[in-house]
Order: structure tokens, then sequence, then C-alpha cells
């Protein structure tokens, strides 16, 4: 079966074309500033890259360009659309609905219609997506794959803050998290790596991208994880703050530049983490770049200091939480590239049995490996993820 999977944000729609099972990936690209004067797309097949500057006023007319693409006789993998057999699509809130992928249908439809307060910047695009997917391809099975739906067996006592109960019943107030395919597909890879079923592993599993979460996944599934209500708590990340004293923001509030709301969230969202910290860069390797150059004094070095310390610290927290783990899990761009920054969060951690061995740590990048020293009690593991194949393969189990 041809298994599309769309990603479709506020201004791109990234897909991937998939044959399964098997997950052997036929074409990819990304459509980029939909909706803007300088729109274009990038089309992958193989290693052939194709640059196709059109322009791309609405989603409606990028999900027909991807496809046209995805035919095309000199660039195309398909004779012809009725070839694809699913699309499953990324939606990042499912509210308290969905604990697993959903068939979509005018229910399902619906939810992530509700949950577009949740998650405004995310659901509505995800929405149009699907739309314009059922418009240009009638009758065909789709599926909607949630960024929140693997933290929803997180239980009780660790989904709820501490506020007034009725912020919860009333407008939802609770810890939702969010990686989700991305921490499900690691703890799946894990299980396979250890040599036991899902069911029975414990792993603290660390996503470290541009955006970051940690997830305790006990016996498989999701118990604790560091993003909560929205992406923005938990890890220092590229331009988010993660966790901060919530009396901060009525403080600033008071002050005369960030008396709006919008210059807080902005604030928060866009101009802290590694960039706020640093005033250089959010990007790690460039971090590490200018901390090498200018010293350990420098405001480089304190944002990576002060990124490897709140990872250690949810790692001892997570330890804490589970009693007994098997292996800590890093991925994202960072977690599967940086050996310096998987050292500096795990430095010191020998007190759990958690003990690395630095040459493996340093041999490769991007590859899954061990790279823990034989006999070390917790197994430290790099698994780069596969979000858009983790996707296809929820995709697939449900339409086939
Ligand atoms: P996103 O969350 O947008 O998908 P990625 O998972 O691609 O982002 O991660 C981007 C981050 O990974 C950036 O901070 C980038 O600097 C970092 N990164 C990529 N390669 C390396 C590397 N070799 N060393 C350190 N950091 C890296």
């Amino acid at each position: 079966m041809i298994v599309l999977v769309i990603n479709c944000g506020s201004s791109s729609i990234k897909y991937q074309l998939y044959e399964m099972p098997g997950k052997k990936v036929l074409a990819r690209g990304l459509a980029e500033k939909v909706g803007e004067e300088s729109s274009f797309l990038t089309h992958r097949r193989d290693d052939e890259k194709f640059e196709i500057a059109k322009p791309i006023p609405n989603h409606k007319i990028g999900i027909e360009l991807i496809l046209s693409c995805l035919t095309d006789a000199s660039m195309g993998v398909l004779k012809n659309v009725k070839e694809i057999g699913a699309v499953g699509h990324r939606v990042v809130h499912g509210g308290e609905r969905y604990s697993d992928a959903m068939r979509i249908d005018q229910d399902v439809l619906s939810c992530i219609e509700e949950c577009c307060d949740l998650a405004p910047l995310h659901n509505p695009p995800n929405l149009i997506g699907i739309h314009e997917c059922r418009n240009a391809l009638p009758g065909v099975p789709m599926v909607a794959v949630f960024d929140t739906a693997f933290h929803q067996t997180l239980p009780r006592r660790a989904y709820m803050y501490a506020l007034p109960y009725e912020t919860y019943e009333r407008y939802r107030i609770r810890k939702y998290g969010f990686h989700g395919t991305s921490h499900a597909y690691i703890t799946h890879r894990a299980a396979e790596m250890l040599g036991k079923p899902v069911g029975g592993v414990n792993l603290v599993t660390c996503h470290l991208g541009n955006g970051c979460s940690m997830a305790a996944v006990r016996g498989g599934k999701s118990v604790d994880t560091t993003m909560g209500f929205t992406p923005l708590a938990g890890l220092v990340m590229g331009t988010r703050s993660g966790d901060i004293d919530p009396a901060i923001i009525p403080f600033l509030m008071s002050k005369p530049e960030y008396s709006k709301v919008a210059e807080i969230d902005k604030m928060l969202n866009k101009k802290s983490g590694l960039l706020g910290v640093s005033g250089a860069s959010n990007d790690m390797r460039n971090l590490t770049e200018a901390a090498r150059k200018d010293g350990e004094n420098s405001r480089a070095q304190l944002a990576i200091d002060m990124f490897c310390y709140r990872v250690k610290s949810y790692i001892g927290q997570y330890m804490a939480v589970l009693g007994k783990a098997d292996a800590i899990c890093f991925t994202g761009g960072i977690g599967e590239n940086s050996p310096h920054i998987r050292k500096q969060a795990t430095d010191g951690l020998d007190l759990f049995g958690v003990v690395m061995d630095n040459e493996k740590n340093e041999s490769q990048r991007g590859k899954e490996m061990d790279i823990s020293m034989a006999g070390s009690k917790v197994k430290i593991l790099v698994i780069p993820t596969d979000e858009e194949g983790w996707i296809a393969e929820e995709t697939y189990t449900h339409v086939k």
C-alpha cells in the first residue's frame, strides 16, 4: 500500500510518500512560505532534488502541487494519485479524547476542531491539510496521528497542575505533552534494541531538537513528560524558556515593555531559551562554536550549561519516578548529533547506574547505537527519530 504522510503547518506543508509495509521512502518534500509571494517547493526522489519556485497562495494549491510532483513524468514516482491507498496526517492536539491514532471521520474532525482552542497555531492548519487532501483524494482513507496521544497514559497526579480545580473543569488546563510520535517511536526502537517487549521497558526518552522534551516511560507507556499545557514547558529549548517561576509573568507584565499578552508570549516562545540566554543563536552548533571561541565565561557557554543541567535534572527526576530504568534514549538534532551535550547531560550519573563509554559516544553521528559502558546498569541509547515513518506505520495499521 502507498501511504502519503502530510504535516501541514500554517505556512508550510511537509510530505513523505511510503510503500508499506517496509516503510520504503519513495519521495518526500516541503512546500514553504505558503501564502507568500516567495513560496516554493522542494521535492526529493532518492538522491535527486527538484526546486519548484511557484506561487502557492494557499494550502489547496500546495496539496495540488505536491500531488502533481508525485505523478510528474520526470520527477514523480506514481502514475496516478489513485495509487495512494491512505493518507496519514500529523495533528498536534487531540485533547483528552485520543490516546491512539484515529481513522478520520466527522466525529474525529469535530474533536480536532474543538482542540483548536488548545493549539491555536497548529490544529487549524492541520485541519486545512485534512480538508484539502479529502477534496483532492476523495474516498481515500485518512488517519490522524496526534502529538498528544502517547502521553494520554499519564496518571492524574502527573498531568494535573495545582491550580483551582475549576481551571481544569472549565478550560481543560492540564499537562498534555507533545512530541508523542517521536517518544512512541523511540520507545519501540529502544525495546527492539534491548531485546525486550515494548510493554517490558522502562525508559527516559530525551527528544532534543529545536523544540525539546523528555518522557518517563514505564512498561512502554508515558507516565510523565516535560512539555505541559503547551510545548513551552520543561527543558530549555532553541527559543523557548521551558520551566520558569510563573510569578515572573505578572511581574514582567507590570513593566512597560512587556505589558501586553502578545509581547510576553513572543518573549517566552521566540526570544528565550538558548537564543535568549546567549544573545547569539538558537542553534546548538553555533553556540558550541561560540563557546569554544569565547571561553567558559561566555553567555554561549552559560546557555549550553543551563540546557544540559535541565536535562540532567529531569533525568534524575524521571529515574526517581520510574524506580528502575533500562535506558536513557537520546534523539532529535542535538540528541542524535552532539556527543558533547549527551556527555554533559549524563555526567556524574554513575550513582544511578548510568555510565557512558566516551569512545562509543564520540564514534558515530546520527546512527542507532548503544553508547553505554559494558556493564552499565542503565543503557544509554542514541536513536535517530522517524516521526513521519511512525505516522506511516500508524496509518497503515489503521487502514490495512
Ligand atoms: P526541529 O526540532 O526543528 O526538528 P532538529 O531536531 O533538526 O530540529 O534539531 C535542530 C537542533 O539540532 C539545532 O539546535 C542544531 O544546532 C542541532 N544540531 C544538529 N546537528 C548538530 C551537531 N552536529 N552538533 C550539535 N547540534 C546539532
